[in-house]
């Protein structure tokens, strides 16, 4: 989960059991508009060229590693010193090779 994700998840809960209180709703709002500024709010934007957080290109990230379906490599920005964990999701396949009849028995 990644700390948007965590921050999100946070608030709803803090509203869900804090409804009555104005004043702790306009806390979260407030807390909500510092994540947003802070990690994006708009995970369609980002190109995996650029830091989430200082938008600065020298980011040096890990070999993907994948199980299944998806895929990860840690990341961190050389600029700023953010750390984060880019996603992959497998999408397809290309260059199927078939056996040879006389190799399948
Ligand atoms: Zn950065």
């Amino acid at each position: 989960m990644d700390n948007a994700r965590a921050f999100e998840l946070v608030l709803k809960l803090a509203r869900m059991q804090v409804h009555q209180s104005e004043e702790l709703i306009e806390a979260c709002n407030i807390v909500e508009d510092i994540a947003v500024n802070h990690f994006g709010d708009d995970e369609d934007s980002y190109d995996g060229l650029h830091c989430p957080n200082c938008n600065d290109e020298h980011i040096e990230a890990d070999r993907i590693e994948a199980d299944g379906n998806i895929g990860w490599s840690n990341c961190t920005c050389l600029s700023c010193g953010a750390e984060w964990v880019d996603r992959y999701v497998l999408d397809g396949f290309t260059s199927l090779t078939l056996p040879k009849l006389a190799d399948v028995e």
